[in-house]
C-alpha cells in the first residue's frame, strides 16, 4: 500500500516523487523504459531561473550555457533576445539523458521507491484506493495507492484511465523530429530559431548547442503541413548544413492545446505533458512540468494528511497550477492561432520593423516598435502580446 504511484519518471514525475518523499510520504515512482531519459525526445533547452526553482545546476548536467536566443524571419532578417528575454527554453543546454536520471535518483534519496522497466498498465478504483496493475519483464502484480499521479507524457494513458479525455486534435500538437549533428557551423553562444510557413508550418526549426554539435529540430502542426517534419527538416538541413552529419534522430509530440479545464479525478493529479502543460508558442515543458510535479507533490502531502482523495479535494492542485502558468498556457494558445495564420511576408515585415538600435529587446519593446510603424500588422494580437 502506497500513499502516492507516481507513473513515469521525466521531469514532472521525478519532482512530483521527491516533493512527496521529503515530506514523508510513502511514494513508488515507475517509468517503462529500461534507463530513466533514453531516448532523449527534447531540444533540452531550459532557463537558468525556471532550472534553479527546483534544482541546483550541476555541470554534470548542462551540456552548454547559452546567452540568448537568434531569431530569423524567412528571409533571413534577424534578431538576437538575450537569456532573460528568450523564454523559458533559454539558457542552459541540458544533457537530459544524466538530468533525468539526477532528478529520479533525488526523489530515491528522499526515499521514493523507484522502479525502472515497470510499466503501470491498469488502474482500478474500488472503495475509495486504486489498485495499479504493474508489468515487468514479464512479471505482473499488483500494488494499491491512496493518489495516483499520471507523469506520463504527451501519449497519457493515465489520464483516460480515470476518464479524464486529453486527445489532440491534429491543431493541438507540434509533431517533431530532431538530430543530434556534428561537422556544422553556427554560433554556439546562442539557440538559433528559424520561422516561417515556408520552413515549418504552424512551427519552427531550432538550434540547440551542445558541447560536441547540436540538437537540430523541427516542429509543424500536422493540420497545416503538407509533408512530413522529417522532410521540411531535410530540406532546411541539406541547405544550410550540406556537410553536417546526423549522430542521433529522434522523433515526438508535444502538446500545444493550452490550458485544460481540470487536471484531477477521484484519486488522480496529472502533471507535465500528460496534463497538456507545454508551452503552446515554443512546445517547451521541462519548466511547466516541475512546477506541476511540485505542486502535486505537496497537495498530495495535504491529502494524505486530511485522508481525502476526492476530486473536490484534489481541484486544489488545479488552483496552484492554474494560478501559476495556467492563465499564460491560454494567452499563448490564442496568440499561437493568430500566429500559423500570418504568411512569409508578413513576418519578413515585422521582422525589418524592428529598430536595431532598439535599447530593451524585450517582447514588448519590440511589439511596441512595430505599432509605431505598422499598427496594422500586430493590431489583431496586441492584446495578447502586450
Ligand atoms: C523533439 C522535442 C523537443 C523538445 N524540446 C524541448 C526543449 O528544448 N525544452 C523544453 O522545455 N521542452 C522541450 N520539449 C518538451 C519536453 O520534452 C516535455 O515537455 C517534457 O519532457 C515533459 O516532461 P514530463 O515529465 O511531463 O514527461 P516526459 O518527460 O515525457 O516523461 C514521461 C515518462 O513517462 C514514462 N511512461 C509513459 N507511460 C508509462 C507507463 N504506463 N508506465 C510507466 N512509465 C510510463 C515515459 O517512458 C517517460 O519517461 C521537447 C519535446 C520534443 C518532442
Amino acid at each position: 500500500m502506497f500513499d502516492v504511484v507516481v507513473v513515469g519518471a521525466g521531469p514532472g514525475g521525478s519532482i512530483t516523487a521527491k516533493t512527496c518523499a521529503e515530506n514523508g510520504l510513502n511514494v513508488l515512482l515507475v517509468e517503462k523504459r529500461q534507463e530513466i531519459g533514453v531516448p532523449v525526445r527534447c531540444a533540452e533547452g531550459i532557463s537558468k531561473s525556471a532550472l534553479e526553482r527546483f534544482v541546483e545546476p550541476k555541470k554534470f548536467f548542462i551540456s552548454r550555457e547559452v546567452v540568448g536566443a537568434k531569431i530569423y524571419a524567412p528571409d533571413g532578417t534577424e534578431i538576437t533576445l538575450s537569456e532573460e528575454r528568450a523564454g523559458n527554453e533559454v539558457g542552459y543546454v541540458l544533457e537530459r539523458k544524466v538530468f533525468d536520471r539526477y532528478l529520479a535518483k533525488l526523489a530515491s534519496n528522499a526515499g521514493a521507491e523507484v522502479l525502472v522497466k515497470t510499466t503501470a498498465y491498469a488502474f482500478e478504483r474500488k472503495d475509495g484506493i486504486v489498485r495499479v496493475k504493474l508489468r515487468r519483464m514479464g512479471e505482473e502484480w499488483e500494488v494499491e495507492t491512496k493518489i495516483v499521479v499520471g507523469a506520463d507524457g504527451v501519449e497519457s494513458r493515465v489520464a483516460k484511465a480515470f476518464g479524464i479525455d486529453t486527445t489532440l486534435k491534429p491543431n493541438e500538437l507540434e509533431s517533431c523530429v530532431q538530430y543530434l549533428m556534428t561537422n556544422i557551423d553556427f554560433d554556439p553562444d546562442y539557440c538559433h530559431f528559424w520561422l516561417g510557413k515556408s520552413i515549418a508550418p504552424g512551427g519552427y526549426i531550432w538550434l540547440f548547442p551542445k558541447k560536441v554539435g547540436a540538437n537540430v529540430g523541427i516542429g509543424v502542426m500536422p493540420s497545416l503541413a503538407k509533408r512530413s517534419p522529417k522532410e521540411y527538416l531535410d530540406d532546411f538541413v541539406s541547405e544550410r548544413f550540406p556537410n553536417g552529419r546526423i549522430v542521433e534522430l529522434v522523433a515526438g509530440a508535444v502538446p500545444v492545446c493550452g490550458e485544460i479545464e481540470s487536471a484531477v479525478a477521484d484519486n488522480l493529479m496529472l502533471v507535465g505533458d500528460a496534463a497538456r502543460h507545454a508551452d503552446p508558442i515554443t512546445g517547451g515543458g521541462i519548466a511547466n512540468a516541475m512546477k506541476a510535479g511540485y505542486y502535486a507533490g505537496k497537495v498530495a502531502v495535504e491529502a494524505v494528511k486530511r485522508g481525502d482523495f476526492s476530486k473536490n479535494f484534489l481541484k486544489r492542485y488545479d488552483k496552484l497550477w492554474k494560478d501559476d502558468f495556467g492563465k499564460d498556457l491560454a494567452r499563448k494558445r490564442k496568440l499561437q492561432q493568430k500566429l500559423i495564420k500570418m504568411d512569409d511576408e508578413t513576418l519578413n515585415k515585422i521582422f525589418r520593423s524592428i529598430p536595431k538600435n532598439i535599447k530593451e529587446l524585450s517582447v514588448r519593446a519590440i511589439v511596441l516598435e512595430i505599432f509605431k510603424k505598422h499598427p496594422k500588422l500586430l493590431w489583431d494580437i496586441k492584446d495578447l502580446i502586450l
